[in-house]
């Protein structure tokens, strides 16, 4: 017996046939994703109809076939079958830059700053809007480097003539001010197009229709690496990878290796985007900057960062690894945030111990021992008054976390090889004798 081609399942089976050849075109177009392109997980989300002639109309909210962070793509079958593979390969190529560069933990939007005001002054939709934008710089210069252009009107660095190879952070600044000059135009940057919480991290209310599928933290730990190794055998190979994703793969597969300037860019990362994108000095200018200079940048703010440090007192972490990696971490935070920044401490083994506040690292006294529960101390920092932009974490790993992301923004320390950190905190991993 076979489905009604015109049906809801013969349509099911159309859009997963086109998936598959998009995938294919994808692996072929790049083979150095072929295996991420080959992860993906396929979720159909059935299309409206149309009243009078019963045919699928396409969702513009699912044009990019949004992503989430456990691999999944959403393919709303109007819109899938009305999209050419190729484009829909595009797509998925998109999304594995998306998801491997962890866009959702960078973002600065929380999931739960649905429409409430951001310290910049614009709604949390534009702010995540406006990164997702960003995101899509990062990603597509890397396309487009390997001559695979994006469909009309996404977001192209070299069309908007912006410098490539930049952070979204980069990007975000870039985007606000061509937005401006472009909008009194009358033009838009780009088209409105969702990415969905595989690049800002917000939640959709579609996603749960996917039956919880997808990939698990450990999974995708594994995958990333063995995308690593592949694209890395590749270069050894001679065979054509873009330099971006080289880059990324060397960093991936060696990231103890430069860890006190991956701490300090986390770090400042955390404190400039909480404290509205103001601090700008360390990036350098666009090449074109020079031709916006009659825009009046956004209004800068300055209030004095404030971080907590979480330590890991449970047994399982050395005194000695703590009290060198507090001197750097403290050392870190003062040179991003200067001598006024607020800075508290709270060791946490099965509890959470009374908060210290401290001018300096040696002024922490490192109290605790026994089993550990990090979620414990998270969520004891993260209720902390004054509320702390920061909180830098500094463990071996080895506990649960908590299921979803605090509101402060989060980093981790992951000392040694054999712990995890969840997906939305930002992840600087130091090696096993910690700092030398
Ligand atoms: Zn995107």
């Amino acid at each position: 017996m076979t489905a009604d081609p015109e049906g809801p399942a013969g349509r099911e089976g159309e859009v997963l046939a086109r998936f598959a050849a998009a995938r294919l075109w994808a692996a072929h177009r790049a083979p150095y994703l072929a295996s991420a392109v080959f992860a993906l997980n396929p979720v159909l989300i059935e299309a409206a109809l149309d009243d009078t002639t019963g045919a699928p109309l396409p969702d513009p909210e699912f044009r990019a076939f949004p992503a989430d962070i456990r691999w999944n793509v959403h393919l709303e079958t109007g819109t899938a079958l009305a999209t050419p593979v190729p484009e829909i390969g595009w797509w998925l190529l998109h999304h594995v830059g998306h998801l491997v560069r962890r866009h959702a933990s960078r973002s600065p939007v929380r999931p739960e700053d649905g429409g409430g005001t951001h310290a910049a002054g614009l709604a949390g939709d534009e702010r995540a809007h406006r990164w997702n934008q960003a995101a899509d710089a990062e990603i597509n210069d890397d396309l487009e480097a390997d001559d695979l252009p994006g469909p009309d009107g996404v977001i192209s660095p070299k069309a908007l003539g912006l410098p490539a190879n930049r952070m979204a952070e980069e990007y975000v600044p870039m985007l606000d001010v061509l937005a401006d000059a472009m909008g009194r135009g009358g033009k838009a940057l780009a088209d409105a197009i969702d990415c969905g919480s595989a690049a800002d991290g917000r939640p959709r209310t579609y996603e749960d229709s996917g039956g919880g599928g997808g990939l698990s933290e450990l999974d995708r730990e594994l995958l990333e690496r063995s995308i690593a190794v592949g694209i890395q055998d590749r270069i050894s190979a001679r065979s054509e990878v873009p330099s971006g994703w080289q880059r990324w793969a060397g960093e991936r597969l060696a990231p103890t290796v430069n860890w006190r300037a991956r701490l300090g860019a986390l770090i400042r990362r955390g404190l400039s985007t909480v404290a509205g994108n103001t601090d700008f000095s360390h990036r350098r200018p666009s090449r074109r900057a020079g031709a916006y200079t009659d825009i009046v940048p956004p209004a800068l703010v300055s209030p004095v960062p404030d971080t907590v440090l979480v330590i890991d007192t449970s047994g399982s972490v050395t005194n000695a690894v703590l009290d060198r990696l507090l001197a750097e971490v403290t050392a870190i935070i003062t040179g991003v945030a200067g001598p006024n920044r607020r800075l508290r401490a709270l060791c946490c083994d099965m509890h959470p111990h009374p908060v210290q506040t401290v001018r300096r690292a040696e002024d922490i006294r490192l109290v605790g021992g026994g089993g550990t529960d990090m979620r414990a101390g998270i969520e004891a920092a993260a209720g902390l008054r004054p509320r702390p932009d920061l909180v830098v974490v500094l463990t071996d790993g080895q506990t649960p976390w908590p299921e979803r992301r605090p509101r402060p923004h989060v980093v981790v320390c992951l000392i040694g090889d054999d712990g995890h950190a969840p997906d939305w905190a930002a992840i600087a991993r130091i090696p096993e004798e910690g700092p030398t």
